[in-house]
C-alpha cells in the first residue's frame, strides 16, 4: 500500500444497470456535491462505482485512457465484494471518508493481451484473459517465453492475475491468490486427458515476468474474452499475454481485509 499525495475534488460515477444502484448512486452524488466535490465525467478524479465487482470491470474499461490519472473505489450494492470496499450500509462512512480523509492507494497491474492476425490487436483485463471455444476442441500450443510448454486439448484456457483469482479461475478450481502477489495463473477449462494425451492438469501459477503464447492451427471458432468483454479469434494465428505497465489504482480510506472477504465466499 503506497501513500501519495493527489488531491483529488472531483468525481464520476458508474453505476450498475438497476434502479437500487441507481438510488445509492443518486445519494452519493448529492452528498459529495453539497460537501465541494464536482461531478465531472470527463476530468474525474476518483470514479465511484456503485453496483459489484462487475461494475469496477466496467469502470476500468471505460477509463482504461485515464488509468494514470485517476482512482477507482467501490460500493456494493449486494454484499461485500473483492474489489469494492464499502457496503450500501456504510454509505455515511464512505461519504465522510472521501469529503475528509486523503486515501492510500493500492494499484493492481492488468495482463496485456496481443493477437495476431492480418493485423495485431491489443487488449488489457483486470481479472483474466480466456481463450474458449465452445463448438469444437481447441488444440492449444503454449509456450512459456518461448520455451514449449504443453498442448492442451479441451475448451480453452484461462490466464488469471491476483485479482482475478477469486473470479472465473476459481470456478476452474484455480488457486485463490492472497492480495498483494503479482502472478499470472494458467489454468486448463475441460481439457481432455487421456492414454494419448496429458497435459499438467492442475494450474500453474508463475511470476509476472513470464509471457506466454498461445499457438494453434486455427482459432477461427475461438473467442478471446477478457474481463466481461470479448473478441472474436478469426484469422488470429498466435495470442500472447503478459503482464503490462498498465495498473489499476484503488483509493482505500480504510484498511482492507483480504480474509474477510474471503470468508464471505462460502
Ligand atoms: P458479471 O455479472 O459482471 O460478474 C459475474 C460474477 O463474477 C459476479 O458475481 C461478480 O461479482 C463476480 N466477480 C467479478 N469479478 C470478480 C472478482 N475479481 N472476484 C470475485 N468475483 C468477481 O459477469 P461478466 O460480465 O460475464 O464477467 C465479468 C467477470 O465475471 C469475468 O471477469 C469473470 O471472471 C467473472 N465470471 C465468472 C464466472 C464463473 O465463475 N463461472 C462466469 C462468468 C463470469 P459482483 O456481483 O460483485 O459484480
Amino acid at each position: 500500500m503506497k501513500k501519495r499525495k493527489w488531491i483529488m475534488n472531483k468525481f464520476a460515477l458508474v453505476v450498475k444497470q438497476d434502479d437500487h444502484s441507481h438510488h445509492i448512486a443518486a445519494k452519493i452524488k448529492a452528498a459529495l456535491c453539497e460537501g465541494g466535490w464536482t461531478f465531472d465525467l470527463e476530468k474525474a478524479e476518483l470514479i465511484i462505482c456503485v453496483g459489484g465487482d462487475g461494475t469496477i470491470l466496467q469502470a476500468v474499461h471505460q477509463y482504461m485512457d485515464q488509468l494514470q490519472d485517476v482512482q477507482f473505489l467501490g460500493v456494493h450494492t449486494g454484499t461485500l465484494g473483492f474489489l469494492t470496499d464499502y457496503t450500501q450500509n456504510e454509505l455515511e462512512e464512505v461519504i465522510q471518508a472521501i469529503l475528509t480523509t486523503e486515501p492510500e492507494v493500492y494499484e493492481s497491474k492488468l495482463l496485456e493481451i496481443t493477437a495476431y492476425g492480418k493485423e495485431v490487436k491489443r487488449y488489457y483485463a483486470l481479472n483474466e484473459m480466456r481463450i474458449e471455444n465452445v463448438i469444437r476442441t481447441q488444440i492449444l500450443e503454449i509456450s512459456i517465453d518461448e520455451e514449449p510448454f504443453e498442448i492442451c486439448r479441451g475448451s480453452g484456457v484461462c490466464l488469471s492475475t491476483q485479482a482475478g483469482s477469486t473470479a472465473y479461475n476459481r470456478s476452474l478450481r484455480g488457486a485463490v491468490i492472497d492480495s498483494g502477489l503479482s502472478i499470472m495463473q494458467l489454468c486448463e477449462i475441460t481439457g481432455i486427458q487421456n492414454s494419448l494425451h496429458r497435459s499438467l492438469n492442475v494450474p500453474y501459477i508463475m511470476t509476472d515476468t513470464r509471457t506466454v503464447a498461445f499457438r494453434s492451427h486455427t482459432f477461427d471458432e475461438a473467442t478471446l474474452c477478457y474481463d466481461h468483454l470479448h473478441a472474436s479469434l478469426e484469422g488470429i494465428k498466435k495470442v500472447t499475454c503478459r503482464m503490462s505497465n498498465k495498473k489499476v489504482i484503488f483509493s482505500r480510506y480504510r484498511p482492507y481485509s483480504y480474509l474477510k472477504r474471503l470468508k464471505n465466499l462460502y
